[in-house]
């Protein structure tokens, strides 16, 4: 088992969506990522920001989930950082109505001395300066990063995204995403000029129509899990590379093939995250409705075909 540090927004979030709105609740990305990888009893640290305003219940219930938090700085007279969110009817797209960055504006993150030789290094959504400087301040160089980021550092900080992107092993963005940073519809092109960029493994999230990885010739694609019901898809493309980062920092074991487990456990993770509001479903998540849910899935993708 390998030692995680996730890196990341604690923020409040306001969402709306055809099934209703919500004010300010828990979000961020590294609340998502770490809420996912607590499903696998692995070490974990948060590093992070909130201001004064941010609920000390919301810190117990990621300590409580065995999160390490002593990595958030809580700056006393600063604002949280807050976003605000709109999606349309096919739940696949939205619109960014408000992103204040306030104590994220100056954040300069500190990683907790127990986990500067961290195996396993996510780096979520933030400024790719800070994901970099994170990678800096390990005491040996981690074996595995993977990256997520979003359009919003591609439209203010490209140059910067560009840097991070060179020093990591693994990035998780969006089909709209990853061919905003390539300028390539296809994502098998996406893919392979992404992999010029610096990293050899390539996972490209597609929404309701599942995620792809790429490691040059080898392809691999998951589904995702059919729903009858999807309430709020925010932060599920955190709680997916929760998953995966959080399988893959407890089994150890880096390979394509075991990233190919990963993908399954980070998809059937993010099925459960969208069925309630912000991180609702992933507060009450036990492991019995992993499990049962990825038998689902192992039956709704397995076939037997005769080949000639
Ligand atoms: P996802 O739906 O997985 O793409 O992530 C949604 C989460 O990302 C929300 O909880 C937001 O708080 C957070 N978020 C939104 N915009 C940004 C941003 N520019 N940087 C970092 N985190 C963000």
């Amino acid at each position: 088992m390998s030692k995680l540090v996730i890196v990341g927004t604690v923020a409040f979030d306001a969402i709306e969506t055809p099934f209703g709105k919500t004010d300010k609740i828990l979000g961020g990305a590294a609340t998502f990522i770490g809420l996912a990888a607590s499903q696998f009893n692995i070490n974990s640290a948060a590093v992070s920001v909130v201001g004064g305003d941010f609920p000390q219940e919301y810190l117990d219930l990621l300590s409580n989930k065995n999160v390490d938090i002593s990595g958030i700085e809580i700056v006393k007279e600063g604002k949280t950082f807050f976003w605000k969110g709109l999606y349309h009817n096919d739940m696949n797209s939205r619109d960014t109505l408000v992103t204040e960055l306030n104590v994220l504006a100056d954040f300069q993150p500190v990683v907790p001395d127990a986990y500067k030789d961290s195996k396993v290094v996510m780096l979520g959504n933030l400024h790719p300066l800070t994901q970099l400087s994170v990678l800096e301040q390990m005491s040996k160089k981690p074996e595995l990063v993977i990256l997520d980021t979003m359009n919003f550092w591609m439209d203010c900080a490209l140059d910067d995204l560009h840097k991070v992107i060179k020093e990591i092993d693994v990035i998780t963005i969006n089909d709209e995403e990853a061919r905003q940073l390539t300028g390539e519809y296809s994502l098998v092109v996406a893919a392979r000029k992404i992999h010029e960029m610096g990293p050899k493994y390539v996972v490209i999230k597609k929404g309701e129509h599942g995620a792809l990885l790429f490691n040059h010739d080898n392809v691999f694609y998951a589904p995702a899990l059919p729903l009858e019901e999807v309430f709020d898809p925010t932060g599920a493309g955190d709680t997916f590379a929760g998953g995966f980062a959080g399988y893959l920092a407890k089994t150890d074991d880096f390979s394509f093939e075991n990233m190919k487990k990963a993908i399954i456990y980070g998809s059937t993770l993010a099925s459960f995250c969208v069925e309630k509001f912000g991180t609702e479903r992933m507060e009450n998540l036990k492991s019995q409705d992993v499990q049962k849910r990825l038998h689902q899935f192992k039956a709704l993708t397995q076939f037997e075909i005769e080949l000639t």
